[in-house]
């Protein structure tokens, strides 16, 4: 099973992608966590991606399509995708159904976290992770269970993100608007989609993903 978790920044598409990668051993392709790596690489690509992601931009279609069309034919074929971040813009939907064709792999659903934009800043700005494994967490919203103690792995470094800053958010908003959320109706139309109450505690949006992927809730 293929699927795209869609949404803005801050909607919990990492935080549920983890959870699925956890309980269905799904594999998660984040486009800003390999956009990240590439950045920390120190490379020249790495500098000119970092300029743009500090501003809240969006990399270019190329450079995100060749990162997915790499990490994708690295999967086993048992292996279901979680993507991420990905698509951002109608292009790019447009070569994903390309590069899953190419690998034998069709779209199943596409799920929208629906959330109320004011409240995303409250999101972002509480927003850390866990620096050696990678585990998401708020300052208000998902504590660790010991304080300074990674629930996942017991690591006590985390870090935050560059971009995760009031001004920055405001731009990726508006570039989620722009951008992204034209891909929706491509999605509609194909009768896959659907809007999943990103609002809701943590628990209740995975149960919701859960039935989707079960079969067990209806389309939107
Ligand atoms: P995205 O990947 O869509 O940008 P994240 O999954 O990183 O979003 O979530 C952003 C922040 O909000 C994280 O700190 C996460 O712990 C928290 N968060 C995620 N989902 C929820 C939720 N349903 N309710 C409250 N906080 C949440
Ligand atoms: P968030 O979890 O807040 O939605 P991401 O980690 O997905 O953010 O993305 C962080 C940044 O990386 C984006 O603001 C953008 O600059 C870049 N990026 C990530 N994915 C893509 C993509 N598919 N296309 C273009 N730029 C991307
Ligand atoms: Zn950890």
């Amino acid at each position: 099973m293929n699927i795209i978790l869609l949404g803005p920044p801050g909607a919990g598409k990492g935080t549920q992608a983890e959870r699925l990668v956890a309980s269905r051993g799904m594999v998660q392709m984040s486009t800003g966590d390999m956009l990240r790596a590439e950045k920390n690489a120190g490379t020249e690509l790495g500098d000119r991606i970092k300029a743009v992601m500090d501003a809240g931009e969006l990399v270019s279609d190329e450079i995100v399509s060749a990162l997915i069309d790499n990490c994708l034919a690295a999967l086993k074929p048992e292996q279901g995708a979680i993507f991420d971040g990905y698509p951002r813009t109608a292009a790019q939907a447009g070569t994903l159904d390309e590069i899953l064709g190419n690998n034998g792999r069709r779209l199943d659903h596409v799920i929208e976290l629906h959330v109320d934009e004011d409240k995303l800043v409250t999101r972002i700005v509480g927003r850390y992770t866990c620096a050696t494994c990678g585990a998401g967490y708020h300052d208000m919203f998902k504590q660790p269970k010991v304080a300074g103690t990674c629930d996942v792995c017991g690591g006590h470094e985390f870090k935050r993100r560059a971009d995760d800053n009031e001004q920055t958010v405001r731009t990726r908003m508006a570039e989620y608007r722009a951008k992204t959320a034209p891909v929706i109706p491509i999605y509609e139309a194909r009768g896959i989609l659907t809007r999943i109450d990103g609002m809701a505690d943590i628990d209740t949006v995975s149960a919701a993903i859960a039935a989707v992927l079960d079969g067990t809730q209806t389309k939107a």
